[in-house]
């Protein structure tokens, strides 16, 4: 008797939404061997990893989550990260996905046999992994990064970064500096505010805020969520269509962005009374080109007696605590880095060998590009999930992932279906698509200041330059024209 074709042998980079989405989309449509290689020991990428107190997510959760897996029993618009990572784990094993993952399974490097035409995966702990195709989902914000700044080892204090928060260590009555004012450390900062002794919070660059109070759902609200039927997908239409706002305002800095600025600031201004304090937290960028933060707890929070706001430049650590430019030292127990992560780097250090031993580092050494954010010209049968330019500053990763996912299952297909061995995107249609994408950044707020979407060169390499609808167009049906199926 025949034996029935097991299909191609396909390798996923990490067990988050990308990667989770990717291997539901794969066995919907048959492809059953699929091995996901995750280095964490739970599945959840940066929901794994964020654990600080008042993780959460700013999107909201209808829309913050898989359109094939929508709940009506979320407790807050916008979930806290445990419910996020309880959500995406249940998705993982509802779908029957938790038996193709490989945990603590660090992926070190990936490289293209031509002869073979197989990529060979190793990971951390020796192990050899071989796939006829290879999809890397290991997202743009999973690189923690502290600044190089003097002294952190002289530092006798306690020290961690927001993303690997050392839930050991008690804040209470602790002198604590907080380093960087983003979207991490606008969650936390009012949940430890209240309980350590002193809180000063360094502030590089001041942002805009929008209002977002996050209280968990009043018994009516939560029941018709749960009981009315058109309540739920009513809910995800309206906030699919506010993030389109959201990014219609950055889109268009000098009209629909000057409005939803002014609504920041007035918003802002209620929050903050006292002008001193005012003045140091007001940005002095457009609206829109760093990321926006929604906060109504934040700078309330910075308005406590316990909390200052430091805006001197760093200049480094002493072994009792941080000092500015102006000389001062500020002593503390513990220095808190909120400083984000090496957006730029995407999937490395992890070293990615393509045709001809082409090293993806080298091709990316001007900055990260791919047709639609996925394939790369010299590396066949890889695949990129969240890759260059396709976050998102209005709207849900979540939706662009499970867009994504299915544009690399038809590219499989391809291969299947015509009897080939991979597949590699036209250099001429990466290039070609890569610079009508930039183009389409012109006259928009994200080019008005410097922020972690752009690479050392100021080209933005993070973000998709328009909305999610674009994005679907561009991606829902690949053209096979676009790619040469090796064979
Ligand atoms: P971030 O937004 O990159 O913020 C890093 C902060 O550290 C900024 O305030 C930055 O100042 C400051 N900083 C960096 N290097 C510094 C230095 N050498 N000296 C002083 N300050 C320094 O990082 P994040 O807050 O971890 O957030 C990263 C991204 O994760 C967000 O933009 C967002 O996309 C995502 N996120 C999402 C959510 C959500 O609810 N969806 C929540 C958390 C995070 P500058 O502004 O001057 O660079």
């Amino acid at each position: 008797m025949a034996q029935a074709d097991p299909g191609p042998r396909i390798l996923i980079v990490g067990a988050g939404f990308g990667g989770v989405a990717m291997a539901i989309e794969l066995r919907k449509h048959g492809f059953s061997d699929i091995t996901v290689l995750e280095g964490a020991p739970e599945p959840g990428g940066t929901w794994f990893h964020n654990s600080y107190p008042g993780a959460a997510c700013d999107v909201p959760s209808p829309l913050y989550s898989f359109s094939f897996a929508q709940r009506t029993d979320w407790t807050h618009l916008c979930s806290p990260q445990p419910a996020i990572l309880r959500y995406l784990q249940e998705v993982t094993r509802s779908f029957g996905i938790e038996p193709l993952i490989r945990f603590n399974s660090l992926v070190q490097d990936c490289t293209w046999d031509g002869d073979a035409r197989q990529w060979t995966v190793r990971t951390a702990d020796g192990a050899e992994h071989v796939g006829d195709a290879l999809v890397i989902a290991t997202g743009q914000l999973h690189q923690p990064v502290i600044p190089d700044l003097p002294g952190r080892d002289v530092f006798t204090g306690k020290q961690f970064h927001s993303a690997r928060w050392d839930h050991d260590y008690d804040l209470t009555g602790k002198r604590v500096a907080v380093i960087g004012s983003g979207a991490s450390a606008v969650q936390f900062v009012p949940e430890i505010a209240p309980k350590v002794a002193r809180l000063t919070v360094f502030q590089r660059t001041g942002n805009w805020f929008l209002a977002r109070r996050n209280r968990p759902y009043p018994f009516p609200i939560r029941w018709a969520i749960e009981h009315v039927p058109f309540v739920q997908p009513a809910l995800r239409n309206f906030y699919y269509w506010y993030a389109e706002l959201l990014t219609a305002s950055i889109r268009h800095p000098r009209t629909l962005g000057k409005v939803v600025g002014l609504r920041s600031a007035a918003f802002m201004k209620r929050k903050v009374k006292d002008p001193e304090l005012r003045r140091k937290i007001w940005p002095d960028h457009t609206f829109g080109c760093k990321r926006v933060l929604f906060s109504s707890h934040f700078l309330p929070a910075l308005t406590r007696s316990n909390v200052d706001v430091v805006t001197e430049k760093i200049t480094g650590l002493t072994e009792t605590g941080v000092r500015t430019a102006d000389g001062r030292v500020t002593d503390v127990d513990c220095v808190i880095w909120a400083t984000g992560f090496a957006t730029n780097d995407f999937m490395f250090p992890m070293e990615i060998r393509g045709r001809d031993g082409l090293d993806l580092r080298e091709v990316w050494a001007k900055g990260a590009h791919a047709h639609l954010g996925i394939t790369v010209p010299g590396f066949p049968s890889m695949f990129v999930l969240y890759g260059p330019n396709t976050n998102t500053s209005g709207g849900s990763i979540i939706w662009y992932l499970e867009q994504q996912a299915a544009y690399v299952r038809q590219a499989l297909e391809l291969v299947r279906d015509r009897n080939a061995a991979a597949i590699e995107v036209k250099p001429e249609v990466e290039a070609a698509s890569d610079a009508a994408l930039q183009r389409r950044f012109a006259g928009t707020a994200w080019l008005a200041c410097d922020s972690w979407y752009r690479d050392s060169d100021g080209r933005i390499v993070a973000n998709w330059p328009g909305y999610m609808r674009d994005y679907l167009a561009a991606v829902k049906e690949i053209n096979g024209n676009d790619f040469e199926l090796v064979s």
